[in-house]
């Protein structure tokens, strides 16, 4: 069982509390702060002085400036970006504590052999960390989509696959059920992702990887059931996955308008789960094709409506780009965190390498866009959370994180010398799982087209 260490209330959040609450407060005291036991029964418990944030999202729209919103709040100043609730002070110390213990101790060995330890999974579940937006009445956290972007840090901090199984899981896989699932599909398949079953989002193909709606993954209806021909290329935790969330064309004849989403299980007949990529990074994550044939899934694991895939899969990658930017901040803190302590040592001419002012500048610089990726990045998960409009947000997260990841990281080589060349070092695995940021869910190029696509509609 973890018990998290003790974190001090916000300062500013002690105005909302009584002068008890106050004294203990300023003694580190949480009101609501609590263990985290080993199914990581964690409730969200949003302070009332962040409430601003959680303003309904028909109250505000992309024109209204940060100064008009303050006006119309009655409330305290806005708190920093770097504000977290009680709630996830507690989940991020819990997760670290976590990675550290149950993940670093497998990392080299999970990349070298490029399989995920499964008793880092199980860790995973046991956690509360595969579903940690779902809602605790079907055995999940129930806590928000910023403790994701937490989660997805902290453990990408010590290893990016196993970041990006949980980022798939709460990113993509359990929101769209949450939001599109009827209640029967919700009632079926939360539970189990909550507390065992991993997951995988079937998109891309040889033909449609930018281009993502040419798929060519057809689904015939059949009286009650559809069946799918068809095959997925690059798909994420394949190996693991109990279930696979599919896009599939059902109707040709409306273009991408045809493209469905079903809910199939992995045990499926006509399912098959290729041999893994043999990768450069992310070699713990297995990314597999996964072909179809003749699948017969129940019209009941349709999910949402017939036809509106594209728009499910659009929308979910767009707030998936933030889980995605969370992983690259954490690979890029995590080589960060690694290589300063060691140019603090390492002497040359006499002299600490971290002491000559050529290595400070360049130290500096990089960690200046680093606080930029992590501004960027929980900007935009506070804009999803407040049901702001975040596409342009997202983006610029995900593009300027990942692109920052590498720089960051090929540095973190230089920085260190020789020894950040070799692999008796973890820098150089931080290089070549950062390299993935720049290339799934939409290419850095991709992100760029979206962002300017957004620029212009506001001009
Ligand atoms: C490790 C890994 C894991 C993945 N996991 C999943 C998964 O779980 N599920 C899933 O569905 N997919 C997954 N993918 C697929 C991934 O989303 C695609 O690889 C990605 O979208 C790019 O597609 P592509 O590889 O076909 O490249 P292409 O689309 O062929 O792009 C090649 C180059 O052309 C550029 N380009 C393409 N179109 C444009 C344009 N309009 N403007 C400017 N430049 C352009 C791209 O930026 C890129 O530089 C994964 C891929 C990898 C490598």
């Amino acid at each position: 069982m973890f018990v998290v260490s003790p974190v001090p209330f916000p300062p500013h959040c002690r105005a909302q509390l009584s002068r008890e609450q106050n004294e203990k407060a300023k003694r580190g005291y949480c009101p609501s702060r609590r263990t985290v036991g080993t199914r990581g029964r964690l409730r969200r418990n949003f302070p009332s002085c962040l409430s601003s944030w959680k303003t309904p999202p028909h109250a505000l729209n992309s024109s209204q400036s940060e100064a008009q919103l303050k006006a119309t709040s009655n409330g305290p100043p806005l708190a920093p970006l770097q504000t977290f609730t009680d709630e996830e002070m507690m989940i991020k110390s819990a997760v670290k504590k976590f990675a550290q213990e149950q993940v670093a101790p497998f990392v080299s060995k999970m990349d070298e052999d490029s399989k995920m330890e499964k008793s880092v999974i199980q860790g995973l579940f046991q956690q509360g960390l595969m579903g940690i937006e779902i809602d605790t009445k079907y055995g999940g956290t129930g806590a928000s989509f910023f403790s994701s972007v937490l989660v997805i840090e902290e453990l990408a901090k010590v290893d990016a696959s196993v970041a990006l199984v949980c980022d798939i899981q709460n990113t993509l896989i359990n929101r769209m059920i949450g939001k599109y699932g009827t209640e029967e599909q919700k009632a079926t398949y939360l539970p189990k992702l909550a507390t065992e079953k991993a997951s995988s989002i079937c998109i891309s193909e040889t033909g449609a990887g930018s281009d993502s709606f040419a798929m060519k993954t057809r689904a015939d209806k059949k009286g009650d059931y559809y069946i799918i021909n068809g095959s997925k290329m690059w798909i994420s935790s394949a190996e693991i996955a109990g279930l696979f969330v599919v896009m599939a064309n059902a109707d040709f004849s409306a273009g991408y308008k045809g493209i469905t989403c079903f809910l199939v299980d992995g045990d499926t007949e006509g399912l098959h789960v290729g041999k893994p990529e043999n990768k450069l990074g992310i070699r713990a994550s297995s990314t597999c094709p996964v072909t179809f044939e003749n699948v017969k899934v129940p019209k009941t694991n349709i999910l949402g409506q017939v036809g509106h895939g594209y728009k499910y899969a659009i929308g979910s990658l767009n707030e998936g780009r933030i889980g995605i930017a969370a992983q690259m901040l954490g690979v890029a803190q995590g080589c960060f965190d690694y290589t300063i302590p060691y140019i603090k040592e390492r002497k040359q001419f006499g002299r600490r390498v971290f002491d000559f002012q050529g290595l400070q500048h360049q130290v500096a610089h990089m960690a200046t866009q680093l606080e930029a990726a992590r501004l960027l990045t929980y900007n935009a998960a506070r804009l999803l959370e407040a049901g702001r409009p975040m596409i342009k947000e997202a983006s610029m997260a995900k593009y300027h994180a990942s692109e920052l990841a590498g720089l960051i990281t090929s540095k973190c080589i230089e920085w260190m010398g020789g020894v950040g060349y070799t692999k008796s070092y973890p820098v150089e695995k931080y290089f070549r799982d950062a390299k993935i940021g720049t290339i799934y869910e939409g290419t850095s190029n991709i992100q760029l087209n979206t962002i300017a696509k957004c620029i212009s509609a506001e001009y």
